[in-house]
């Protein structure tokens, strides 16, 4: 029997406004416990909430970016529940009418393969504290700066069919915020997570088999793990002759397995309805449009930007524009060599992020800023350093010796174009080994090819990596055969 996977991801986003969604108290991450939550957070009665403007066109940018319907009108709705974290007794979300619906987001897959999924919806609410359990013995500490915090939850259609393609679909809407600035996306501190939905059916079923809803996962790789450990329990159970359950579940990463939390029959009864306090949000034609104008250029549109005024690869593109910052450094070192995408592309991809995750430093901290790259690749496009010298150079700008030009005037590192000087290198490593170059004289044509390596190796010893690689080969093949 052969099954196929369905699944749905509902993602949290929290949005990087300097307030709460309701009150005006403080969102930074990392203060001291309860030092963030005002009256509004604690839910003290009498108090009354306001809604934070920005968190509505944080929420509506989200919407235009993936071309969904913006509502004119959506209501606030109590999401009624018990538990420590939550001092009011409900949660303010939005319900029948969210503010944004529909949209679509395109996902890449290995092989270059592209997928649509169908967003179902995106609406605001609020973050619930925390719950502490180190360091309180026993108990259970509560900290509710994080409560009130704004949030958009985005829900997908049921339309992954592999762990893959969640990666990807939950990798590009942490991409989009970015992008739109919206949210840090940091998935340590929990400004980005989700709930992943999964079932399975047979392979050409058409109604959706039950699924189990993994809760707050926060990162990429355990999403995939979460959902392949999940996947393998359900094929286990209906193999078996059993049935699956719809319950909640929580993934332990350190187990690589998921243990139920709550069963259907013992799911919430939310008893939605609107919330008295808060006005419905409306919007106007006029007010949409006004945020529209402010969307950045997103990725999709700069990745295809790149593809065709720069003839980058596909796959080049891609991974530049995956990430807002990297695409911007990018630019600035392309602009500041003055040209030349696929070598500055080669470099940020390559040597700079090499050396950014051996320290596990963001783009934004590197030593070494894109106007010096750019600077760098320069020297290497008019030939003054080739491109094993300028890894050299690079090394030394990202421990701090200064800029590109700096270092190979210092180093003397300048390369060695000078055919004179060339040829007497070429000379001396000629006649320092006549047993090699008797047996190069002695081979077939086929086989010379590779034995002239042994004498440019020689050479750019000699020079120390300076001679212009080109110059070398031509002038020991004309010696050698000559
Ligand atoms: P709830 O609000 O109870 O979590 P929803 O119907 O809103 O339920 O669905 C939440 C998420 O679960 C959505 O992302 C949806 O695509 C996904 N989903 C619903 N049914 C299935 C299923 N049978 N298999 C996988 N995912 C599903
Ligand atoms: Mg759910």
């Amino acid at each position: 029997m052969s099954w196929e996977t369905v699944i749905g991801l509902e993602i949290h986003v929290q949005l990087a406004t300097k307030s709460k969604i309701f009150s005006g108290a403080a969102t930074a991450y990392g203060a001291d416990a309860n030092t963030q939550a005002c009256a509004v957070d604690l839910g003290l009665p009498g108090v009354l909430p306001v809604i934070n403007e920005e968190a509505i066109r944080s929420a509506v940018k989200f919407g235009l970016a993936i071309d969904a319907q913006i509502a004119p009108h959506s209501v606030f709705a109590r999401k009624n529940y018990f538990y420590p974290d939550l001092p009011k007794g409900y949660q303010i979300s939005q319900f029948e009418l969210p503010i944004v619906s529909g949209g679509t987001v395109e996902i890449q897959l290995q092989d270059g393969i592209k997928k649509t999924i169908n967003v179902t919806r995106a609406h605001l609410e609020e973050d619930a504290g925390k719950s502490v359990h180190e360091g309180f013995g026993n108990l259970t500490g509560i900290d509710l700066n994080r409560a009130g915090t704004p949030l958009i939850e985005i829900v997908s259609e049921p339309e992954m069919c592999s762990a893959e393609e969640a990666v990807a679909y939950m990798k590009k809407i942490h991409t989009l915020v970015r992008y739109l600035e919206i949210s840090d996306g940091n998935m340590q501190e929990g400004s980005f997570r989700c709930d992943a939905n999964v079932s399975i059916r047979a392979s050409g079923e058409t109604s959706l088999g039950t699924r189990a809803e993994i809760k707050n996962i926060n990162s990429f790789r355990f999403v995939e793990q979460a959902i392949n450990h999940e996947v393998e329990r359900q094929i286990d159970i209906l193999e078996e002759g059993g049935k699956v359950v719809q319950e909640t579940r929580l993934y332990d990463p350190d187990k690589n397995e998921t243990r139920s939390m709550r069963s259907k029959e013992e799911a919430n009864d939310y008893r939605y309805f609107p919330d008295p306090d808060l006005l419905p949000v409306e919007l106007s034609r006029d007010e949409i449009d006004a945020i529209r104008t402010q969307l950045p250029e997103l990725p999709d549109a700069r990745r295809s930007r790149f593809i065709k005024e720069l003839a980058l690869s596909e796959y080049d593109s891609e991974s530049l524009t995956a990430n807002k910052e990297i695409a911007d450094y990018f630019e600035s070192a392309l602009s500041a060599a003055g040209g030349e995408a696929k070598l500055c592309s080669n470099w940020v991809m390559g040597e700079l992020s090499a050396a950014l995750n051996r320290e596990n430093k963001e783009i934004s901290e590197s030593p070494v800023s894109a106007n010096m790259l750019g600077q760098l690749v320069l020297r290497i496009k008019d030939n003054t350093i080739s491109n094993n010298i300028a890894k050299q150079v690079f090394e030394a700008m990202w421990n701090g010796e200064g800029d590109a030009d700096g270092i190979i005037e210092a180093r003397g590192l300048k390369q060695l174009t000078d055919s004179g000087e060339i040829e007497k290198l070429v000379d001396d490593v000629i006649s320092d080994n006549p047993e090699q170059v008797e047996q190069f004289r002695n081979s077939p044509e086929e086989k010379r090819g590779k034995l002239i390596g042994f004498f440019v190796g020689q050479v750019m010893k000699k020079s120390r990596g300076k001679a212009n690689p080109q110059q070398v080969n031509q002038l020991l093949s004309e010696k050698l055969n000559g």
